[in-house]
């Protein structure tokens, strides 16, 4: 059993925030990541571009600097490097958190890393900060296995001359719609809203809404899937039944936290929103000395925390767990 004082899972921006402020009090965590750094951003779209700029997209005192607007997501991937790296922080890569115990006086946490090793760890706090994009969203109908189905997009190349359908009408869903058009895919979108999302980055929005005008996109509201086939997708708008060809399917539908372990542990979680029971000054949960730490804090809601917002929940955790040092406080 390996005795850490502060074990930190998941090493995203949020994750990688909370270590470099805990160091900066003199506090050694340690980091234990299913992948390396700054994960889920190495999964994302291959030339997607932020919507923060590059200083939204820091932690710690160590400067982001891009000269576009909006970094691009290999300039992310640089810069997480680059603070894992001068902030010489600890961490226990390809290695997957499973479950945590609590104990009389701390936690017993058991991991497994990439070629099957069992590791049991003991640790006086734990910051969860596992995200969200491991887990997408299922529309749960009947198809969606299909091998032509994905729930990520990586790059538009492959669909060249190839009928693709996106569904969603957030960002993930225009980002890839665009992506696709410009490599000469022929493009439906099926969205279930009535309109635009409010949520498409206003800068987004225009470009897309010129393309399905000029009839290059082709743009369905009121879009409710009902099946998906080798050939088609079916859906129902406004009680008709219709159908697109489809070589290709992006089901871009948002994504979901991994809660079990949250769950086991004694972590409350509200049933409707999936968010955690936290204390907002601290981001502790209802169970002590266990703090959660970036977008897992906003349950299944994807548009309320990122980057932006939930990299300023390491300096609250690693304030609350120095004031406890102070007062010698133990579970
Ligand atoms: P993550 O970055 O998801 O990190 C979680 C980490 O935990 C991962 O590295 C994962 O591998 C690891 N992990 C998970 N489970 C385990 C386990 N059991 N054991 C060990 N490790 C585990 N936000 C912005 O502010 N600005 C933007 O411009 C922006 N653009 C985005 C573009 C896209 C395409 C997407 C999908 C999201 C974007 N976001 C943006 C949102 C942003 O990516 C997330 O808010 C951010 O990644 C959240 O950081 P996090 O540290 O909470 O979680
Ligand atoms: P999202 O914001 O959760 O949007 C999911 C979309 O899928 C919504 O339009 C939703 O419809 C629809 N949907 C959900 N469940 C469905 C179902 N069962 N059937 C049909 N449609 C369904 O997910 P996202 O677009 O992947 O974005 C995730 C996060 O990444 C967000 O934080 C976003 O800001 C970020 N992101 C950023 C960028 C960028 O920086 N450029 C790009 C992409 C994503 P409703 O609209 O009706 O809810």
């Amino acid at each position: 059993l390996r005795e850490e004082k502060v074990i930190i899972i998941g090493a995203g921006p949020c994750g990688l925030s909370a270590a470099v402020e805990l160091k900066d009090k003199g506090i050694d965590p340690l980091i234990i990541e299913k992948g390396n750094v700054a994960n889920s951003i190495y999964n994302y779209p291959t030339h997607q571009t932020f919507f923060s700029s590059a200083e939204k997209l820091e932690v710690g005192n160590y400067p982001f600097i891009s000269e576009r607007q909006k970094p691009v997501r290999n300039e992310a991937l640089t810069y997480y490097r680059m603070v894992a790296d001068r902030s010489d922080v600890r961490i226990n890569t390809y290695e997957t958190v499973k479950s945590i115990e609590q104990n009389e006086n701390n936690y017993s946490i058991f991991t497994e890393n990439n070629i099957g090793d069992k590791i049991s760890y003991l640790a006086d706090d734990i910051i969860i900060a596992t995200g969200y994009y491991d887990h997408p969203n299922k529309l749960g109908v009947e198809g969606e296995d299909l091998p032509h189905v994905f729930h990520y997009f990586e790059e538009a190349h492959p669909y060249f001359n190839q009928n693709v359908v996106v569904i969603g009408g957030k960002n993930s869903a225009v980002d890839a719609a665009l992506e696709l058009e410009k490599a000469g895919a022929n493009v439906t979108v099926l969205y279930r809203g009535s309109d635009y999302s409010s949520s498409v980055k206003p800068w987004i929005l225009p470009v897309f809404e010129s393309l399905v005008n000029h009839e290059k996109i082709e743009m369905v509201f009121d879009a409710e899937i009902k099946k998906i086939t080798t050939e088609q997708v079916i859906f129902e708008q406004n009680g008709e039944t219709r159908q697109v060809s489809s070589d290709f399917i992006f089901a871009m539908v948002g994504y979901h936290p991994d809660q079990t372990f949250l769950e086991a542990v004694g972590i409350e979680i509200d049933f409707e929103t999936g968010r955690p029971y936290f204390d907002h000054q601290t981001m502790e949960t209802n169970v002590t000395n266990i703090y959660i730490a970036g977008v897992i804090a906003a349950g299944y809601n994807n548009n309320e925390i990122f980057i932006e917002n939930g990299r300023h929940h390491g300096l609250k955790i690693a304030n609350h767990i120095q004031s406890k040092r102070k007062h010698g406080e133990k579970l």
